[in-house]
């Protein structure tokens, strides 16, 4: 007996050991960056201009409606009239129709370019909303120390901030080391199939490989990370993919005072309820492991023994994070039934009732073992399973976070915040971005906009009263000028 307890309590002590050693050799927080060259932007004046941008209402419909070409044509203008240096130093050229391709030469023509990309449309405000607004959508107000509207957290931020900082940068006579690429999509917000994607296949017939691909898709988390006080730049390395599957049931039909067997909405309630009891599996894996191990040299003691002995402790963090809808989509597939119809009258059993389920697929799932999935757990011969015709796209490759491109992104936000020991953190994007169209070319895609983001913020995004404080675009121009000036840095 005595023997048991001792070998029970030098395993104790091991396992003890173990974890106390595995969260000691977790590496140190990165050094606070040193104080660097300060960029100066007149935040003021690029403000009216993000104003101006506003103004124009490039709305993509996701209901297929016909988009007001004259405002992408007025946007387009615009941009011509607000900055005229990069109209002359770039070749602009005009891609499916209302998508903006520019090429900037760089000094060496035999570098491997980089591509910054943005997109130029909208969301439509629901009429109902409109009374919420502060300031209307679109108004592009310049108020309280903030620019107002649709287009300014998402996404028209990135495209003036990446021209405000070339035309900059230009003013100051400086070429870049190396060629940029410019894609700005007029179609993101509906799959993007007709901007980012033909601009994408452009570039990979010229047989551009780029050094560095930079999207939408992170951003400055303001206390929104489980675990970290205060600020985290979160830098997108992957996104997930995106499949919308039609639920059919045929049932026979007939009069409502004589249903006979099962009805078409019964079998269709029943597969919906078994799907939702039922939700794909959880895995802290690929990025958002990655996120979790960045996270643990910022995190205090407690923490960093739990985030530096993954391999003991998955089981609780897994349901501490499943806890929070954003967790939870960190770590698994997410099932969302999003549409409904059936019947048109109320003493009619309608012979087909249907739903439609919107998935976002994590890595290391596709479309196809989804839908297999589906099927299986309804497992119902009355149900037939298809994808809808929107959009639809398997989570993207990882990118790399041990390239250069990745220290690069990393190295520039921290030079924003001197002095500060700033974390840097991967992530897995929930939402689709244009950037996915470079997924099968590259492994040096990344997702982030140097805007701060803090609880409430992410309403705003394809919400109501979307704005951007004055300073915090000066914070984005300031990042790509920065970045800009590094890229001789790359290999
Ligand atoms: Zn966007």
């Amino acid at each position: 007996m005595k023997r048991l307890f001792q070998s029970i309590f030098v395993a104790i002590l091991a396992l003890f050991i173990v974890l106390v050693v595995r969260t000691l050799g977790v590496p140190k927080p990165a050094e606070p960056a040193a104080a660097s060259g300060a960029v100066t932007v007149d935040t003021a004046l690029a403000a009216e201009r993000l104003g101006e941008a506003v103004r124009f209402a490039t709305v993509s419909y996701a209901s297929g409606a016909p988009i007001d070409t004259a405002a992408f044509r007025g946007f387009h203008a615009f941009l011509e009239r607000a900055f005229p240096r990069v109209h002359q130093a770039a070749r602009r050229e005009v891609i499916g129709g209302l998508s903006l391709l520019y090429t900037w030469p760089g000094a060496d023509p035999t570098l491997a370019p980089v591509v910054l990309m943005g997109h130029m449309d909208v969301v439509p405000v629901p009429e109902p909303n409109l009374k919420d607004w502060t300031h209307p959508p679109f108004s592009g107000a310049v108020a309280d120390g903030y620019v107002w509207g649709r287009g300014t957290l998402d996404d028209k931020t990135t495209v003036l901030s990446i021209l405000e900082a070339i035309e900059g940068l230009l003013a100051e006579g400086i070429t870049p080391a190396r060629t940029i690429h410019l894609t700005f999509g007029h179609d993101e917000e509906v799959g993007g199939r007709y901007g980012a994607r033909v601009m994408v296949d452009t570039l990979v017939s010229r047989g551009v490989k780029p050094a560095l691909v930079l999207d939408e898709g992170g951003f400055l988390a303001q206390d929104l990370i489980p675990g970290v006080k205060g600020r985290a730049a979160i830098i997108g390395i992957a996104e997930k993919g995106y499949l919308s599957l039609r639920l059919r049931a045929i049932a026979s039909g007939g009069h409502s005072s004589m249903p006979s067997g099962r009805t078409a909405v019964g079998a269709l309630s029943r597969a919906i309820s078994t799907l939702e009891a039922d939700p794909f599996p959880s895995s802290i894996d690929g990025p958002t492991r990655g996120m979790l191990q960045a996270m643990a040299p910022y995190s205090p003691f407690d923490t960093r023994l739990v985030l530096a002995n993954l391999w003991l402790t998955a089981p609780v963090v897994k349901r501490l994070l499943a806890s929070t809808p954003l967790g939870a989509a960190l770590l698994h597939t997410t099932t969302s039934p999003t549409m409904l119809s059936a019947g048109i009258k109320d003493n009619v059993l309608p012979p087909e009732a249907t739903a439609v389920v919107n998935f976002r697929i994590r890595p290391g799932e596709t479309q196809a073992t989804v839908m297999e999935r589906v099927r299986r757990v309804i497992a119902d011969t009355m149900i037939a399973v298809e994808p809808t015709d929107s959009a639809r796209t398997d989570p993207s490759p990882v990118s790399d976070v041990g390239s250069p491109a990745y220290a690069l992104l990393a190295n520039t936000v921290r030079a924003m915040a001197p002095g500060e020991r700033l974390p840097v953190l991967p992530y897995l994007v929930m939402g689709g971005t244009d950037a996915k169209y470079w997924g099968p070319h590259s492994d040096k895609v990344f997702r982030f906009l140097a805007v701060p983001l803090g609880a409430g913020d992410e309403a705003r995004i394809h919400g109501v009263n979307e704005r951007l404080a004055v300073k915090d675009f000066g914070t984005a121009v300031g990042f790509y000028t920065r970045l800009i000036k590094g890229l001789g840095t790359l290999p």
